[in-house]
């Protein structure tokens, strides 16, 4: 029996605008993308909440035993700046400004992402593909489109035919809301226009100038794919044409996703995804934050304190704990108070976690346990629901600190519930570490070092050389380096 057998699980589709029971298109399997960072800069902590939102996520469904195949790309190319203008291309407007290789500046910032994200305890995906990598599909996917008549060539250039795309009955605007009508008067005139049939059309792949250095040839010349077919080719080649469910932040309901679901009708003939799930915004002094306005803070800025926003460093468990005691579709403006509660509340439940290995069973329970257990499922069946969840998890917390006081008690099999329950949900599914344990890890490590640092010099005293430069070329080799001073015998880790 699959614990997913069991469990009721509903998702909030945006398509729909409701929470729809979740059922997979292969019993038992998920198929998830989840657009992944455009690398140009460092992540901000904005995305960080994006990407560990779809992390709860994928964690939860795994816990649920489904098989899951989680796909997050990297755009490496193709992504232009809000103008539109072909000359703005992000990564060799960067390459310019750091006189770098655009490839370099994609694997600066990727190599970035990567570290950021694993200090925040996220799981990697099960393929991260880049868009240059599968260039030959968005060629061959744009030539498709040009065959069906729902794309065009203009001037080395090749967009989508919105218009075509709605004679055909398809509906342009579902996921947005919008109307036809109303994005024709709304479009702005920007670069490529007069190449167009009508303002609405988006560029499936862009004619890159001579001075372009990011270019792949095509058969309509030397040029490079648009942003919004690189995940319709990347999702296509690993999930199918009809997958799950796909993910990204809110602000890529309109036009990215709008135009994969267009790309994706016009290709195969049926909606390429199930449900929809769009992550909110993280917000500081009430404004979203971006990179473009400069209201932003860098994940590396908070964990060491090297900024003007926050009084005090904090850890990256907590500033997890502080995201997740916020729903996925729920705004949140990130401040100093907000991390000094969520920092006490985080302290509050790792301390609780440590103290359940202490207590002791009793003959009978006072506690329905069980019952505990499933509503912190249903708080999670519900669309995700971490903040409800973690007020059950606070609720665990006064249960021990209840039986603590011998005011509660528990059998031997509810205690064992209650520690895998409350385990699994701290540590599994939200994603939580202990940082104290780390901490203590790291403790450890040290006093290991200066035990052996002691005994090199026990070794050299003793005029035992072999030993001493064994102990330093091993630990060398370990990525640890001492170095001798006039105080003494130092490391670097
Ligand atoms: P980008 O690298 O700009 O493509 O963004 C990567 C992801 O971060 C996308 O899913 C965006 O929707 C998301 N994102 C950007 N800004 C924010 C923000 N302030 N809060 C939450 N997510 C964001
Ligand atoms: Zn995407």
């Amino acid at each position: 029996m699959q614990l997913y057998q069991n469990q009721t699980l509903k998702i909030y589709n945006s398509l729909t605008g409701e929470k729809e029971l979740f059922k997979p298109v292969h019993e038992g399997h998920i198929g998830m993308y989840v657009c992944g960072p455009t690398v140009y800069s460092n992540v901000h902590l904005g995305n960080c909440r994006t990407f560990m939102s779809f992390d709860m996520v994928y964690r939860y469904i795994k816990h649920l035993d489904y098989k899951v195949r989680y796909i997050r790309n990297i755009t490496d190319a193709g992504h232009l700046t809000d103008d539109g203008n072909v000359e703005n291309d992000r990564f060799v407007k960067q390459s310019r400004l750091e006189k770098l290789e655009p490839m370099e500046v994609v694997q600066k910032y990727t190599v970035d992402f990567h570290r950021v994200l694993q200090l925040f305890n996220l799981l990697p995906p099960t393929i991260e593909p880049t868009a240059t990598g599968h260039i030959i599909e968005q060629i061959e996917i744009t030539q498709k489109l040009i065959e069906t008549g729902f794309a065009y060539e203009s001037n080395g250039s090749v967009y989508f035919d919105v218009l075509e795309y709605n004679k055909r009955g398809l509906n342009y605007g579902e996921l947005s809301n919008r109307n036809i009508d109303e994005l024709l008067a709304n479009t702005r005139d920007l670069d490529g226009q007069d190449e167009k049939r009508n303002a609405a059309d988006f560029a499936l792949w862009k004619k890159a100038s001579p001075a372009h250095i990011m270019r792949w040839t095509s058969p309509w010349g030397d040029g490079f794919p648009g942003w919004h077919l690189e995940c319709t080719a990347m999702s296509t080649k690993y999930l199918g044409q009809n997958f799950d469910i796909h993910g990204g932040g809110m602000d890529l309901k309109f036009p990215h996703h709008e135009c994969e679901i267009a790309q994706g009708k016009a290709c195969n003939s049926h909606s390429p995804v199930n449900y929809w799930m769009h992550a909110n915004m993280l917000t500081m002094n009430s404004q979203r934050m971006s990179k473009s306005t400069g209201n932003y803070i860098l994940p590396m800025e908070l964990f060491d304190g090297n900024n003007d926003f926050f009084e005090k460093p904090f850890h990256p468990s907590v500033v997890r704990f502080c995201f997740l005691q916020a729903h996925y579709r729920s705004i949140l403006d990130i401040s100093n108070e907000g991390m000094l509660a969520s920092e006490k509340g985080y302290n509050r439940l790792m301390e609780a976690v440590s103290d359940l290995n202490k207590l002791n069973s009793a003959n009978q329970s006072t506690i329905d346990i069980k019952g505990w257990q499933q509503s912190c499922y249903d708080a999670m069946n519900d669309d995700f629901n971490t903040p409800i969840l973690i007020a059950q998890l606070f609720e665990a917390v006064r249960y021990i600190n209840l039986i603590k006081e011998a005011k509660e008690s528990l059998t031997t099999e509810d205690l064992d519930t209650l520690k895998t329950a409350l385990n699994t949900f701290v540590f599994d599914i939200l994603g939580l570490q202990d940082k104290n344990e780390a901490s203590s890890n790291n403790d450890k490590l040290e006093g290991v070092i200066n035990m052996l640092i002691t005994m090199r010099n026990e070794a050299r005293a003793n005029k035992n050389w072999a030993l001493s430069d064994e102990i330093r070329d091993k630990l060398n080799d370990l990525g640890i380096l001492l170095k001798d001073g006039k105080d003494g015998t130092t490391f670097t880790l």
